[in-house]
């Protein structure tokens, strides 16, 4: 079974129905919302006895303890249905990922975690754009979560496209032109250094950039970050071996 830390036996419902339709929403905007619902308030979300209530370098060690069972084998997350109850009242994720969308990374299995313990943002080449920044912000601010992990991958194929598309002005097909200009920039400050292993260096820069990207990203994460409420971190998953490694 799952480390379970997704609710409190004395904890009632995060989210009543009052929160989850939103005080001032309409229908509509309710409805559009989805599975997004907003709190009237972040309080509820975030309470000291949230079950991700823990500091950004517990969150971090919890994360790393998952992945070491991941690439041990010896997982604990088998049984999926444990707290599916729970979690259908409400979500207290610890960890945000922002991870590439390659079949062979998969967050959930990579750090041993249940459903409801990471919130997760995928795109090819796992870098950030206002659509995937505003779900995290959400996390952060409504949700609580307390760390957010950019996890790059070796042998990345968007990372390795966007080397060809700087290096030999490839033009790539339908809309993978456009995936690529949000890759271009940390694969041209990582080329300059001319680089040995053109690659990994791109895979690590182009982590350290989107990592960059978030600290200082205003208003919400550069000042959870600021009141030691957040932290970013990198990592590079290895396809080899299902080790995450903190850079
Ligand atoms: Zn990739």
């Amino acid at each position: 079974m799952c480390v379970d830390h997704s609710h409190h036996d004395d904890e009632r419902p995060a989210l009543s129905r009052r929160h989850v339709f939103g005080a001032g929403l309409g229908v509509a905007s309710a409805a559009f919302l989805g599975g997004f619902a907003l709190p009237a308030s972040a309080d509820t979300a975030t309470t000291a006895t949230a079950p991700n209530a823990i500091s950004p370098d517990e969150a971090l060690k919890r994360l790393m303890e998952g992945n070491a069972r991941y690439a041990g084998g010896t997982p604990n997350c088998t049984d999926f249905s444990a707290s599916r109850a729970a979690r259908a009242l409400s979500q207290h994720p610890f960890a945000g990922l922002v991870s590439c969308a390659d079949s062979r990374v998969a967050p959930e299995l990579a750090f041993d975690q249940g459903p409801g313990e990471l919130f997760v943002v995928r795109v090819a080449g796992n870098f950030v754009n206002d659509d995937g920044l505003a779900s995290l912000e959400y996390g952060v601010k409504f949700l609580g979560m307390p760390l957010i992990m950019v996890l790059g991958h070796t042998n990345c194929g968007a990372v390795d496209a966007t080397i060809k598309v700087v290096k030999d002005n490839i033009s790539l097909p339908g809309h993978l032109g456009e995936l690529v200009s949000n890759i271009k920039p940390a694969v041209e400050i990582a080329l300059k250094a001319k680089p040995e292993d053109q690659l990994n260096a791109a895979i690590v820069e182009n982590v350290r950039y989107n990592v960059r990207e978030l600290e200082t990203s205003t208003p919400i994460i550069a000042e959870f970050i600021r009141d030691g409420k957040l932290k970013v971190v990198g990592g590079i998953y290895d396809l080899a071996t299902g080790k995450v490694t903190v850079i």
